[in-house]
């Protein structure tokens, strides 16, 4: 029997990363200063795209790009009820409205077909949104390719929420397609909040290759300021001129906070290496047990592995995760559908609304899956799963 709490998410800082913390509080600027433009300029780098503007949290790269896009009231953006409540709360931010698409039951990602036809219909109705944003659920990319299309198509706009899936793959076959690269969509969001794929502790990133949406993302995340004269209106007078020509935010990312993001960046892909390695373990010693559904593996690759999701029987579920917890094993459920919290219950959502959302709520369980655990680790959750399954 564990005597701590193995977590189902976890960062991983090494004595580089605290070295690189150190050094960005001993120099001169502690925000938005040279580590800043290093780590940005790292992670467009790293994901193929032209530019990286960073923030304070993937919540924040959300509003911010959804306000770049234009997103106003009277505007609708949808999303999948598979998610953490930021993607569709910072639509609400803008004054929009949200409204939801079913998922696949079989990856919990958006289901392309219920998105087509519910585009069909909003056609018709003239109650087309303005933006899709695809959650890449547990960092298996959403089927990308069939979104743009359909962007194309009805005239909606794509911003990816890729706060799961810094470092995926768009598929197995192809090493230069990594999310983030913004060829299928306006603009890829991610988050380094500490259970994700790397930290800056708090932090998020918006990716893309519009000029415009980094322009306005650039000038949102810091009070709507520009000291570029030729984006004032006011005659410029002298160096000490700026002029405040948006409503912005305070959402900048410090150094202290880049400087770390510099430091984890170097270590991301053999952080996706021992992820994959922890998904792979698991596949492996679940694979006999017909009660526990893996993600299929084989097929995933590609993915970031943010989470590793089993399905068991509905009425099982609970049993078998506090009998998990009582072992000391970290579970979690991703994701409440949010059409079910009651701040969306007020806003008219109900039960049922998202049947295919809700039925894999009811029977998904999120296993631990870090870079700090061992070989050990995930034999221990894998045997103490397999009898809580078994149980009567
Ligand atoms: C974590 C998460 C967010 C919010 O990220 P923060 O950096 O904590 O603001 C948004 N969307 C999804 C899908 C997430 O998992």
């Amino acid at each position: 029997m564990r005597t701590r709490m193995l977590k189902y998410g976890c960062q991983n800082i090494d004595a580089e990363d605290i070295d690189a913390v150190v050094e960005a509080l001993q120099s001169e600027m502690l925000t938005q200063g040279p580590s800043t433009i290093e780590f940005e300029d790292k992670f467009a780098n790293y994901v193929h795209s032209t530019y990286a503007v960073s923030v304070n949290s993937a919540t924040s790269a959300l509003h911010l790009a959804y306000l770049a896009i234009g997103l106003s009231p009277g505007d609708r953006l949808w999303t999948s009820p598979n998610t953490f409540v930021a993607t569709s709360n910072a639509a609400i931010m803008c004054g929009a409205t949200v409204d939801f698409v079913d998922v696949d039951p079989n990856d919990g990602n958006i289901c392309v077909e219920a998105l087509e036809s519910k585009l069909k219909l909003a056609k018709r109705l003239d109650t087309l949104p303005k933006i899709v944003v695809p959650v890449h659920f547990t960092g298996l990319p959403c089927d990308m390719k069939r979104i743009a299309q359909l962007s194309d198509e009805y005239g909606f706009r794509v911003i990816e929420d890729a706060s799961h899936a810094t470092g995926a793959r768009y598929a197995d076959n192809d090493d230069e397609e990594l999310v983030g690269n913004c060829k299928y969509s306006d603009a890829t969001i991610f988050s380094f909040h500490p259970v994700k794929i790397f930290t800056t502790g708090e932090g998020g990133m918006v990716t893309t290759n519009s000029d415009e949406i980094a322009r306005k993302v650039t000038l949102l995340r810091s009070h709507g300021v520009t000291r570029d004269a030729a984006e004032m209106s006011t005659d410029k007078h002298g160096g000490w001129q700026y002029d405040q020509i948006a409503l912005g935010y305070n959402y900048r990312m410090t150094d202290i906070q880049a400087a770390l993001g510099i430091s984890q960046l170097s270590k991301l892909d053999s952080f996706l290496q021992k992820r994959k390695s922890i998904a792979e373990s698991y596949t492996l010693h679940l694979a006999n047990n017909v009660h526990v559904k893996v993600p299929n593996t084989k097929d995933c690759m590609h993915s970031a592995w943010h989470l590793f999701v089993v399905q068991v029987a509905p009425e099982k579920r609970k049993n078998i995760y506090d009998q998990l917890v009582e072992s000391k094993i970290g579970v979690n459920v991703h994701y409440k559908p949010v059409h079910t919290n009651s701040y969306y219950r007020n806003l008219g959502f109900k039960s049922g609304d998202y049947p295919i959302s809700e039925n894999l709520y009811d029977t998904m369980i999120t296993l631990p899956i870090h870079t700090k655990m061992e070989k050990e680790d995930v034999k221990y959750v894998c045997r103490t799963l397999n009898d809580a399954v078994n149980a009567k």
